[in-house]
């Protein structure tokens, strides 16, 4: 590593199944060899000018996946599974500030106005990253009253439970012929099903990256 004048690099907290960016901290030498010795993430903390050990006081450690160094070796990416929430005000992330953006050119959104409500082709399904991600604050957060909450306390033999319940409603819905109500509990198992999937820590981009590879291998009209 090309450490700084203080010994020094940024590390970069991601969470290894939603992707999204939790925090940024300093490491220098020790907290780098302290993280592959425990698997956990340590930090050094320059207000205090000391080692920190993530979630030793508020036990939201992280556990992690994998290390990476950038191409100039200066700063790291630690992508995580967090046991809480990464910022100290009990935020999933704690970029939790969003500055607004007036001009958004990059967006190519200049008239969509023929579209579904926030649907436009190129992120037609883009939801289901933001509900993932929404799930994984859940799931950091813990927020009391939340259904969410509730499922992840009650564990995965209710979740199990749900997209069992979830799948029957579906299947009778369909046999109703009423499209609204297959609507409505198609929505219900897709939410189901990205609990589970947190739960269970297999990201959503692993099921993608398999539909995704299943299309690619076989050809148009060949049964399986
Ligand atoms: P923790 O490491 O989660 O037990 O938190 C211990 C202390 O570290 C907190 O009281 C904060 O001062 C600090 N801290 C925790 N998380 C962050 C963070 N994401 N960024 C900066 N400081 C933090
Ligand atoms: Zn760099
Ligand atoms: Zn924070
Ligand atoms: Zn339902």
């Amino acid at each position: 590593m090309r450490w700084d004048d203080r010994g020094l690099v940024p590390a970069i907290v991601q969470d290894a199944i939603s992707k999204e960016v939790l925090m940024m901290a300093y490491m220098n030498k020790d907290a780098l060899d302290k993280t592959n010795e425990t698997g956990e993430a340590w930090f050094w903390s320059r207000s205090r000018g000391e080692l920190w050990h993530k979630g030793a006081t508020s036990g939201h450690v992280q556990r992690v996946k994998s290390l990476h160094y950038d191409c100039d070796a200066d700063t790291l990416l630690l992508k995580v599974i967090p046991q809480g929430p990464a910022c100290h005000t009990g935020k999933y992330t704690c970029f939790h500030n969003e500055v607004e953006i007036k001009e958004n050119a990059s967006s190519g959104q200049a008239d969509d106005s023929s579209k579904p409500a926030g649907v436009s082709d190129g992120d037609r399904f883009a939801i289901l990253g933001k509900l993932e991600t929404i799930v994984a604050e859940r799931d950091a957060e813990r927020p009391e009253g939340a259904y969410t909450t509730y499922l992840f306390e009650k564990g995965v033999d209710k979740i199990l439970k749900k997209v069992g319940e979830e799948t029957a409603e579906v299947i009778i819905a369909a046999k109703n012929r009423d499209n609204e109500e297959l609507r409505y509990e198609t929505s219900d198992l897709i939410f189901h099903l990205l609990v589970l999937l947190r739960d269970r820590k297999l990201p959503l981009d692993e099921v993608l990256s398999e539909l995704n590879r299943r299309h690619i291998q076989k050809p148009a009209g060949e049964f399986k």
